[in-house]
Formats: structure tokens, sequence, C-alpha cells
């Protein structure tokens, strides 16, 4: 008997018919004769409403504790409604919350790590031949305070209970029928990608492809469960995430990616000496703020301008710590810049290929697109852009590199 983990998005479990859909192929796996988990987010659009009340009861600064325990109860609903309906339909279910499961996690609210899943109550309820229904997105401390894992966190949910439970198959039903070359929503040309890499995949989701939350794609390549998104709405073939094996494409680029949610800051005039950088930087990690793209211009004069991305949800509290920092490190100002947009390509083949970032750089200036900051690791080339270009760089990028030539 097979053990399969399959996980549902907000899109897929948005309403009452919707659940009962998702239910029937659940029902469908189970009569195949597989042991079953499902693993569920909120009801589409519902932890942005948990979210935004949190941010309007408290002038936008909730406490972390309060706030995971609040929007973790999106996915009660539906892992609940789910497992009365399986019921309904004549096959048992039963509910898990994460602290149900024992999803352990470490301290660090609205973005917990996972640090193990106990697997004894899930395999308790599935030994008596039940349908296994857990909340996704949720953990709890070992203080047994609420955590969540981050936007998009029931992808990690699923992989990390998929590895607990050594499951033969982890499949991701969302909205979409599989990984695209980049997102179908914004460009009709994209072309589904049969596989991809955990490396690759990692990039894009890293550089904002939500398809699979990055942290999901982590634990997949470091325990080896192979992951396969497919869409709850066709019965399509979808795409499967394992590692790299020859028969991959090994595309120069693979992907075009793009990230709404960064923000630019900007240290104007930052006398440049010693332990500058870490006087910065050190408050924003102390709270867990992510920084990703860092720069600094050449020093003039004993001056110089820093530059970096936060996440635009982090802003607030940004602007609360640096300029007093700022000011004690006797910078000039700090410029904010919300209106910008970070555009990715991502390909394994870009180790072994010179000329991708003149290609990108040479695609983007012909569309009079300004580049205002470029970032690259091995396998990605990030370029920081105004935001009201984002799509139309996308299409230029994917077309430039002949994504949608079937290969
Ligand atoms: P779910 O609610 O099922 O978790 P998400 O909205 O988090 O779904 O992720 C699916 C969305 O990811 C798609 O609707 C699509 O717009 C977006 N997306 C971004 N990049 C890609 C890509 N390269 N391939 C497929 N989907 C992508
Ligand atoms: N409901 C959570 C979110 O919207 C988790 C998820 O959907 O994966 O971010
Ligand atoms: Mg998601």
């Amino acid at each position: 008997m097979a053990l399969i983990v399959q996980k549902f998005g907000g899109t897929s479990v948005a309403n009452l018919e919707r659940i009962r859909n998702v239910a029937r192929r659940v029902i469908a796996t189970k009569l195949e004769g597989n042991q079953v988990v499902v693993i569920l987010s909120a009801m589409a659009g519902e932890t942005d409403r948990l979210i935004n009340m949190a941010m309007e009861a408290t002038d936008g600064k909730p406490d972390g504790r309060e706030y995971d325990s609040l929007v973790s109860t999106g996915e009660q609903v539906t892992v609940t409604l789910m497992a009365m309906m399986l019921t309904s339909m004549g096959h048992q279910a039963t509910s898990l919350l994460g602290f149900q499961v024992k999803i352990h996690t470490d301290n660090t609210h609205k973005s917990a790590r996972i640090l193990d899943i106990d697997s004894e109550a899930i395999s308790s309820e599935l030994n008596k031949g039940h349908i296994v229904v857990i909340a996704g997105f949720q953990g709890i401390t070992k203080n047994n305070d609420v955590t969540t894992l981050g936007r998009g966190g029931s992808d990690t949910s699923a992989v990390a209970v998929a590895a607990a439970l050594k499951a033969d198959a982890c499949d991701i039903y969302t909205d979409v029928d599989g990984v695209y070359t980049t997102d179908p929503n914004i460009y009709d040309k994209a072309r589904k990608l049969k596989k991809i890499s955990y490396d690759e995949m990692l990039e894009l989701a890293s550089a904002g492809a939500k398809v699979l939350q990055h942290r999901s794609v982590e634990l997949a390549k470091i325990y080896g469960v192979p992951v396969y998104v497919k869409s709850s709405f066709n019965y399509e073939d979808g795409t499967l995430v394992t590692k790299e094996d020859s028969d991959m494409e090994k595309e120069v680029v693979s992907g075009v990616t793009y990230d709404k949610n960064q923000a630019k800051v900007t240290i104007v005039r930052v006398p440049d000496k010693p332990g500058v950088a870490s006087r910065l930087f050190s408050p924003l990690s102390d709270r867990s703020i992510v920084v990703d793209m860092i720069i600094q211009n050449a020093s003039i004069e004993g001056y110089t301008d820093l530059t970096f991305t936060v996440g635009k949800k982090d802003v607030k509290e940004v602007r609360s710590v640096l300029d007093l920092v700022a000011r004690e490190i006797g910078a000039e100002r700090i410029v904010y810049d919300e209106k910008i947009s970070k555009i990715s390509v991502v390909g394994v083949g870009m180790k072994s290929h010179a000329g991708v970032a003149t290609k990108m750089f040479e695609s983007l200036a012909k569309e009079n697109i300004n580049i205002q900051m470029i970032s690259t690791s091995e396998i990605k080339i990030s370029c920081v852009i105004e935001d009201k270009y984002t799509e139309l760089a996308v299409r230029v990028l994917h077309d430039a590199f002949g994504l949608d030539q079937e290969r």
C-alpha cells in the first residue's frame, strides 16, 4: 500500500463546492488502495483578510505570537470542513492542526522553520484506515505557541510531512497545471516544463515564482522528496521537481520570474569606515528581516551610498529601526522606494555559458527599461527595475531566450 501526500492550495479550496471536488480526488486516490494524507491551505483570500485585520488592529505592528495565532485560523476552517465532507461521503477522515500532529518549529513568528514532525498521531489515524487532513502553514513551538511558516507555507508543510512519513509521493495541487517557463498568468507563451531540478526550482522560487514556497524546495532537496506539481482543476500531466538528471533540459535559461514584493532602501552619504555595514544590518537580522540584494557604491571623499532590498511587508519595521541608526552613524538620509520589482532569469546551463547577462541587459535596454540594481548567482541573474515595466520585462526576456520553443 502506497502512502500519498496531497496538498491543495487556497484557490482549490476556495468554497464548499471546490472542497467537495478536492474530496472526490482524495477519495479516488484512497480507492486505488493508497493511504492518503491531505494538507490544506486556507480558502483563497482568507489569510490576506486575517493579516489585514491584524494590521488594522495594531497600527501595522502586531505582536508575532498573537499574529500567528490569528492568521493560522484560516487553515482550521478548511481542514475541518474537508474531514466532515469526506466522512459524510462515506470515507472516515480526521483533521489535525499543527499542534495535534506536533509540527515543531523554532520561535521565529511569521516565518518559523520546521524542526521536526512527530509522525505518531498521523500514523495512528492512518492505521485506523482514516484519511488524515492536516492544516498547512502552521506549527507549534516547544513552549506551545502557535507559529506560521511564512506566506505560501503550506507547500513546506506538505513536503515536511512527506519527508517525515517517508511518503511514496508528494503531490502539490494548485491553480496551474505545473511549473512553467514563466508565470502563465502573466504571459500566454509560457511553456510547461516536464521536469525541473531542485536547484533551478529553488532559484525560481526564491526569485518570486510563488508556485512553490522556496523553503519547501529546500526541504525536498535535503530529504530527496520528489514533488509533483499539478492542477486541481484538470487531469493534465504536471511538473516533477527532482534531482538533476541526464534527460533534464539543460537549458542556458529555463525560466524567467518576477518579484513585486520587494522595496529598495538607499542610505545616502554613509561615512565609509569599518563597522558601518554591521551597525546597519545587525538590527535587521536581529528582527529576522531578510535583506536580499545589497550594493555599495564606490567611495568618494570618505562617503558612499548603500542600497539594498527588503520585503515590502518589512518596510515599516525597517524604517522604525534604521532612521535612528542612520542618524547615529552620520548618514545624510534614507530613501525608500516601493515602486520596484525584481526580474530574474534562471538556468543551470548558465554555469558553462557566457553572455547571458549581456543578453538580459541588452533586451531590457531595447525596451528602454532602466536597470537599478543587479545581482548574480551561479545559475541566476536578477535586475531591479521600475515596477510598471514588470510584465513587459518578463515577456521581452522570455522571447529573447526563446523559452516558448519546444525542446
Ligand atoms: P496555491 O494557492 O495553490 O498555493 P499559489 O498562488 O501560491 O497557489 O501559486 C500558484 C501561482 O503561481 C499560479 O497561479 C501562478 O500565477 C504563479 N506562478 C508564478 N510563477 C510561476 C511559474 N513559473 N509556473 C507556474 N506558476 C507560476
Ligand atoms: N494560507 C497561507 C497563505 O496564504 C499558506 C498557503 O497558502 O500556503 O500564505
Ligand atoms: Mg502557494
